[in-house]
């Protein structure tokens, strides 16, 4: 089976002949703006397991950038969306109501740990599109034009969510954006001015976001913040609970709404099924969660959790879509929430994470280039920096990394500002002989890009 198997490689390089063929074939066919680096050309894939076409055996440490917590083709999502295609497949959700709308809605609002005691669920198709409908939903319940977002965010490719995203690489040439959309900083610890303390600096962040009400918008102008639990794109990034915490009580002062984006820390990744679960343990709650990626197992789904009250400001029509909710994603997200219980995966992903932790810890003092190790369950990302000292990001280093990595079969990926921080996104099926093939692989390309081997 695919899904036990080990990374290997039996072509020369890679890609081998047949992926070379299909990516040539991509560079002609496809726009350049969406291509990458990486030589793997799937024919095939199971559990963290990818086979190419040439035959070729990946440990995938990327999982389509968080969507496969399940494992690829899990057989059991796989037959619940085959059951379902034998049924129908589609009937927009505002013409034709269908059961697995309304029953992964019940079982999220059971599940999603946002404010309030009668709660509801809308889908939609992608991550962008999930937070640009809590973004819509929090201005109609809130009469409000304005939000907050932070450094170091991204939240996805849409005008909207590339005014909230805040690496402007991933919108040149794309204005105007939207107005009413200000920034404050985001609590990045391990960068902290080196004279101030951890809770100096939490307050120094926040001290940013009231800024924020004297500079640009008056508070009774903000209708949500909007932030990661922990940041995706921005470098593996966890909020402190006391920032959180802080937050909280400004969003609470002033009427703003606070959304929660777990659209990669969602479904099992952290360790529990949404990472704002540890702010519930802390005894702080989000009004909205909006999450996608490993929501349907690798079908397009996204969603947007929040109390009644709140949906019912949205005037009708206002938000939804053509295949928001479909029935095959729909059919998929109630097995995967069922496997997430009954296979608990977000404990897995406590178990996979410590050992990827501890173990790229204890390299710290063999490799200067590893500067921080963090994360949360299984969300961990390792930065790579120049000098321990002066922790001045180490963007080539990783980009050498990822392309050595996967010439010996692992698939990793970068995530930065600068690219500095290589993220840990592994589905949580996989095997703890997987685990420690890919740990060696990875230090052994560690040591070959450092000149050591
Ligand atoms: N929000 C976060 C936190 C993300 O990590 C991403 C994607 O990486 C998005 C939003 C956008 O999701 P999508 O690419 O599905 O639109």
């Amino acid at each position: 089976m695919l899904n036990q198997e080990l990374p290997k490689i039996i072509t020369k390089t890679v890609p081998g002949p047949k992926a070379a063929e299909l990516i040539k074939q991509r560079d002609e066919e496809t726009p350049a703006a969406i291509h990458c680096g990486y030589p793997c050309v799937m024919d095939e894939a199971q559990g963290a397991m990818i086979k190419d076409v040439d035959g070729n055996l990946f440990l995938d440490w990327v999982g389509g950038v968080g969507v496969l917590n399940v494992g690829h083709s899990h057989p059991e999502v796989v037959a619940a969306v085959k059951a379902q295609a034998d049924k129908y497949m589609h009937g927009m959700f505002n013409i034709v109501t269908h059961e697995g709308y309304v029953k992964l809605a019940a079982e999220l609002n059971k599940r999603v740990p946002v404010r309030g005691d009668k709660k509801q669920t809308m889908f939609a198709n992608s991550g962008a599109e999930a937070d640009e409908n809590a973004v819509k939903i929090a201005k109609a319940y809130t009469k409000r034009p304005n939000i907050i977002v932070f450094s170091g965010a991204f939240h996805g490719r849409t005008v909207m969510t590339m005014a909230m995203t805040s690496k402007k690489a991933y919108a040149v040439g794309m204005g105007p954006f939207p107005d009413g959309v200000y920034r404050a900083k985001y609590p990045y610890l391990y960068h902290r001015p080196a004279e101030l303390t951890e809770e100096e600096a939490i307050q120094m962040d926040i001290d940013s976001l009231t800024d924020v009400f004297e500079e640009a918008s008056p508070a009774e102008y903000v209708a949500a913040v909007v932030l990661e639990p922990l940041q995706g794109e921005g470098g593996f990034i966890p909020a402190p609970i006391e920032w959180v915490r802080k937050v909280r009580e400004i969003c609470d002062a002033h009427g703003i709404l606070m959304i929660a984006d777990e659209v990669q820390s969602g479904f099992g990744r952290t360790g529990r099924l949404f990472a704002s679960e540890y702010w519930k343990e802390a005894g702080i709650m989000p009004d909205i969660i909006a999450s996608a990626k490993s929501i349907a197992g690798g079908v397009p789904l996204s969603m947007v959790t929040a109390r009644k009250e709140i949906f019912d400001a949205v005037p009708n029509g206002v938000i939804g879509g053509t295949f928001g909710g479909n029935a095959l994603a729909c059919a998929a997200g109630l097995k995967v929430l069922e496997l997430m219980d009954r296979d608990h995966l977000p404990e897995r992903s406590l178990e996979i994470g410590k050992k990827y932790m501890d173990t790229v810890n204890s390299w710290k003092e063999k490799y200067a280039v590893i500067g921080d190790v963090r994360g949360l369950g299984g969300m961990v990302g390792v930065e790579f920096v120049k000098d321990q000292e002066t922790k001045e990001p180490n963007g080539e280093f990783v980009a050498k990394l990822v392309a050595d990595a996967a010439q010996h079969g692992l698939l990793i990926e970068n995530a930065g500002t600068h690219g500095q921080v290589v993220r840990f996104l592994a589905p949580l099926v996989m095997t703890d002989a997987q685990l420690d093939a890919g740990l060696a692989i990875f230090e052994a390309s560690i040591r070959r890009v450092l000149g050591l081997e």
